[in-house]
């Protein structure tokens, strides 16, 4: 463990911690952040003393990403830009990046929970991070990456991109520890195999894998190809970037929050109302140590659920379940609701079906019509066998007819970063 003193506190103090942190939050939130801070005042909250328990979190509103694209890029920021020593963006999958910055402090306290899930990962000092996330704007590379140099490990910074060399240069530095999307390490696996270089000749051990929605199969399948034991990471930049929590190697049953700094709830998606402890909603954080960006309450549009019981690593810090996805990306065809996710898992529990794919939704009548991009595992297989198989498994699983066609290999598209799952056709 990184932090064994924070990791395994008992549930009476940490619930103080929070408490103590949280009240502080909402006095820096009063006095510096002024949109927030009325916000906080309309709804009674006027001094931190009004928080007497945890449970007063209920009390506060809510903010959510159009709350940032509203005060674009500065207006939520309770320091002056001369303070920040970093500015970051989200990546930008739902339209304009929302822009977020970190002081001295922040990228301390950032680079102390990378460290942490680094360590849940099992990843020892010394050890050869190979680090494809992208560096830039994006929390991706540059988070992980500080918080490899402070767990002593050897940083490779190739970032993403080039994907030849980041197989030659896999095997060349004896990485030991893969960092990427679990998409992007689908796309590194392939170039292994074209630069046929034999898995069983690379030193990797571990692959810290987030960034976008996976599913247990696709662990399966790139645990197989790569050789390494895959561990989710999650988060994301608007509460700090990766970090925010990670699976233990020991169980690998959800993921561990960091919950001294990022406090975590399950909410109704529609409604708002907290959900409780195993039901399934959008996970809401707040944040209780930003300097910068002390956001309350965020609405982080993914679907998750919370785990209180203790693990058997020894952590007793709260697990949330693997993403669905985001509320946003559910796809309601003809009145069923369908996440991206749940087709990734049919589609590979099938088997003969490589992990790449993509839903096209469309309208060419009155109603949306959902068709899948997919493609075989290997040359000489039955396509139309395939489809068939496939369109029944889908239909089986998820009560909806959907288009199957089994593409050409390496024709549906492939990406560095977050992989495209859905293409909306739909007219406007
Ligand atoms: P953007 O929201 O523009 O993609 P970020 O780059 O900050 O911005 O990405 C954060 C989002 O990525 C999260 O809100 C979540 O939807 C997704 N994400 C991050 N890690 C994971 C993970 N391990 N599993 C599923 N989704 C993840
Ligand atoms: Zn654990």
């Amino acid at each position: 463990m990184w932090n064994p003193e924070v990791e395994t506190l008992t549930r009476e103090r940490m619930e103080a911690l929070q408490l103590e942190r949280l009240r502080a939050a909402v006095a820096r939130v009063l006095a510096r952040v002024p949109p927030l801070g009325d916000r906080l005042r309309a709804a009674g909250i006027t001094s931190p003393d009004d928080i007497r328990s945890l449970a007063d979190l209920r009390r506060l509103p809510f903010t959510r990403k159009i709350d940032l694209r509203e005060h674009y890029p500065f207006g939520l920021f309770a320091v002056p830009v001369a303070q920040l020593v970093r500015i970051h963006g989200s990546s930008g999958t739902r339209g304009k990046p929302t822009i977020v910055g970190y002081t001295r402090n922040d990228l301390a306290m950032w680079s102390e929970v990378v460290a942490r899930c680094l360590a849940l990962a099992g990843v020892r000092p010394g050890m050869v991070v190979h680090n494809a996330y992208g560096y830039g704007l994006f929390t991706g590379g540059l988070g992980l990456h500080q918080g490899a140099e402070l767990s002593g490990c050897t940083v490779v910074p190739i970032s993403g991109g080039l994907i030849q060399r980041q197989a030659t240069l896999l095997q060349d530095l004896r990485g030991q520890v893969l960092c990427c999307t679990p998409s992007y390490a689908l796309c590194i696996a392939e170039a292994l195999e074209t630069a046929q270089i034999d898995r069983r000749t690379l030193k990797l051990e571990v692959g810290i894998f987030g960034a976008e929605p996976w599913s247990e199969e696709l662990r399966g399948e790139i645990e197989r190809r790569l050789g390494l034991a895959a561990v989710n990471i999650y988060g994301l930049a608007e509460i700090v970037g990766p970090g925010v929590s990670a699976e233990c190697i020991e169980a690998r049953n959800g993921s561990h929050i960091q919950e001294d700094h990022f406090l975590p709830e399950i909410v109704d998606p529609e409604t708002g109302e907290p959900l409780a402890p195993g039901q399934e909603g959008e996970l809401v954080l707040t944040p209780v140590t930003k300097e910068a960006l002390p956001l309350i309450r965020y609405r982080t549009g993914d679907i998750s659920s919370l785990e209180l019981t203790p693990c058997v690593c020894g952590r007793t810090t709260v697990r949330m379940s693997r993403i669905k996805g985001r509320y946003d990306d559910m796809l309601i065809i003809r009145g069923v609701n369908l996440y991206p996710s749940e087709v990734e898992r049919i589609l590979l529990s099938v088997g003969d079906v490589a992990p790449h794919y993509q839903l096209v939704v469309d309208r060419p009548g009155t109603l949306d019509e959902l068709s899948l991009l997919c493609e075989p595992a290997r040359e000489g297989l039955d396509r139309g066998l395939l489809q068939s198989r496939l369109q029944h498994a889908l239909r089986e699983q998820t009560g909806l007819s959907i288009a199957v066609q089994v593409l050409d290999r390496d024709r549906v598209p492939r990406s560095e970063g977050k992989a495209v799952r859905v293409v909306d056709r739909r007219p406007r």
